[in-house]
């Protein structure tokens, strides 16, 4: 998960400014103009931003990592936080010198911060000239061919049936060895505080003969790590007919075909043992028996499950409309623990201080972490988001100091089991997936274990995107550290 951006909630502005987004690099294909994109966020984003900029290619636009250089700057943004919000308007800020002394520079603002905010980003943001919404990236020649004649535009549209499924990514910030693959778009669950559903639009699954051959494509390439992306992937439904989930599943005994996560999983694992297939998020109240026995059977699908909690008590469960209970959720981590064994990594995401949580109910986040043993975890404390269901209905009423206070114990918490986690690991051999030199030092490669904790070994005849088997010899609470042994 290292290309998840740390949540900023939980850094210092400066840390923020440092390591929250990331930008696109220097592709010369002697296109005439450059374009720079920052993406903030999820990687369902950073995945949008290389549909942006195979759109944008095909009209003319090689990528730049210095925005200096850059004819357009788009900031692909999140709005899962206010802080998320607060970090563009800033960096908005920044742009305005550049664009005083290049007025010709078209500024635009993509995903799902211009889907809730639409024409208002106009207003208060002097800089922007186009607003465009995770639905309408088709539309960016035009609507950035407009701005350069002096037209200001918007397209927020949301599409019930959108999927890019025809659009050839281009990898950005690639390290040739793994690479994410949209699976499906929108939400159709309504988690009280969340803003996905209402700035993602409606949930739709894309052709899994796209999503093969695109993977197929990334394996000949060199690519032996995809991980397929989707808010809640364990939904995933398809049928030639119709691609929209709430219809199809009206009308499933109508159409000639319908494909589930399971059947897509292996689909993709059947295209080489050589390439590993991850998934990201899955939904506790959606995880089936079928997708746990088929990341069983084929040696390829990692080990690596993450299941995102947000509280361990039911009652706030209930508040945050999560549809499953602590009960519930406790019952499929054990059926992980019976199919896929100890090994199999769960990770979490926790959310502290959700509306009128108690001091109790707290308590019982930290006793769920204790019994499930989470290697990993992105922690928040909550944000009250415009529009949402908890907005509307209750009180953002928990003290920022205690939901401060509960989010550090929650990391403590976390940081304590990731560690007890890898120290399990120690004397044991594992395959891994090597990605390149570690960034600590030149002499050590970084590579991942199934279960997607990052490996560190001594520099040798290898290549990024060979398999190793190591013996785990030491470990940090974030790493693990071994040697080879064949
Ligand atoms: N679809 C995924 C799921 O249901 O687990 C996650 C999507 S969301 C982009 C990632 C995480 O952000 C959520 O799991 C939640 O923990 C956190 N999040 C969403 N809305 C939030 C809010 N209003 N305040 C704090 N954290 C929030
Ligand atoms: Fe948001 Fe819930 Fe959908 Fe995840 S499943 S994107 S948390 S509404």
């Amino acid at each position: 998960m290292e290309n998840i951006i740390k949540d900023i909630d939980i850094l210092s502005p400066e840390e923020a400014q440092a390591t929250d987004y990331k930008t696109t690099e220097e592709v010369n294909t002697g296109k005439q103009k450059k374009l720079y994109i920052e993406s903030y966020g999820c990687q369902m984003n950073f995945s949008d931003s290389e549909i942006v900029a195979s759109i944008m290619k095909d009209n003319g636009y090689d990528t730049t990592s210095d925005f200096e250089q850059a004819d357009v700057i788009f900031l692909n943004t999140c709005s899962i936080r206010d802080k998320a919000e607060q970090t563009i308007r800033k960096r908005l800020s920044q742009f305005n010198t550049l664009k005083k002394n290049r007025p010709e520079l078209t500024v635009g603002v993509l995903g799902c911060m211009a889907e809730r905010l639409k024409e208002k980003l106009l207003d208060e943001e002097k800089i922007v000239d186009v607003v465009v919404g995770p639905d309408a990236y088709r539309d960016l020649p035009n609507l950035v061919t407009g701005a350069e004649f002096g037209n200001k535009g918007v397209n927020t549209f949301l599409s019930r049936e959108e999927t890019y499924a025809d659009i050839a990514p281009v990898r950005l910030n690639s390290n040739g060895v793994n690479a994410m693959i949209s699976i499906m778009r929108g939400c159709d669950n309504m988690c009280s505080f969340c803003v996905v559903p209402f700035t993602r639009g409606r949930e739709r699954s894309r052709d899994p003969h796209s999503i093969v051959s695109e993977a197929r494509d990334l394996f000949a390439q060199g690519y032996r790590e995809v991980m397929l992306l989707g808010q809640n992937v364990d939904s995933y439904k398809w049928s030639p007919e119709e691609n929209n989930k709430a219809r199809l599943s009206k009308k499933e005994d109508e159409v000639s075909e319908v494909v589930n996560f399971h059947h897509l999983l292996e689909m993709v694992a059947e295209i080489s043992p050589l390439l590993r297939v991850r998934f990201s998020t899955s939904h506790p109240k959606d995880i089936t028996d079928e997708v746990l026995y088929t990341i069983k059977k084929h040696d390829n699908i990692c080990k690596y499950i993450h299941l995102p909690v947000q509280s361990g008590n039911s009652r706030i469960l209930e508040l945050m409309n999560r549809t499953y209970d602590r009960e519930w959720y406790l019952e499929r981590v054990s059926k992980i623990r019976e199919i896929l064994g100890e090994e199999c990594g769960i990770s979490s995401d926790m959310i502290a201080g959700f509306c009128t949580e108690t001091e109790e109910e707290h308590q019982d986040t930290l006793t769920l972490m204790d019994i499930v043993k989470y290697d990993f975890s992105y922690m928040f404390f909550y944000s009250e988001r415009p529009g949402t269901l908890a907005a509307k209905k209750f009180a953002d009423d928990i003290p920022l100091e205690v939901k401060k206070r509960r989010l550090a114990e929650i990391i403590d918490k976390q940081s304590q089991l990731s560690y007890e986690r890898n120290k399990l690991d120690l004397g044991k051999i594992q395959e891994i997936l090597i990605e390149g030199k570690s960034k600590r030092s030149n002499e050590q490669l970084k590579g991942k274990n199934s279960a997607n904790k990052v490996v560190i070994i001594p520099d040798g005849p290898y290549q990024k995107g060979d398999y190793v088997m190591v013996r785990i010899t030491d470990c940090s609470p974030a790493t693990l550290f071994g040697e080879v042994v064949s």
